[in-house]
């Protein structure tokens, strides 16, 4: 079974790179930088349109990227950002 998603959570959206060409963010999202798509609730405002990035959509939960909690999250993400240079989403 898939690994759920935490709800208000978002490191995804905000410790990853992002290279997609997001409408808000045309040359895409800067690593540590949340996405101008997130919502006041953490929740993505793109979420089942044709405009949020494939990548986005393709993201699977899983243990060595969200942790325990949403800190071990933006951890495991930005270390994960830094040894690649970017995240393969
Ligand atoms: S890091 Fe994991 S738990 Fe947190 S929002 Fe992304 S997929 Fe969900
Ligand atoms: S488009 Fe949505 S899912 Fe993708 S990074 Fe932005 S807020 Fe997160």
């Amino acid at each position: 079974m898939a690994k759920p998603c935490r709800l208000g959570c978002a490191a995804c959206c905000i410790a990853p790179s992002i290279t997609s060409p997001l409408p808000k963010m045309p040359q895409g999202k800067p690593a540590g930088t949340p996405c101008a798509h997130l919502m006041d609730d953490l929740r993505c405002e793109l979420f089942g349109q044709p405009e949020r990035p494939k990548v986005c959509g393709d993201f699977q939960p899983a243990d060595y990227v969200c942790g325990e909690n949403r800190e071990q999250a933006l951890k495991l993400l930005t270390e994960l950002e830094h040894s690649t240079g970017h995240i393969s989403l």
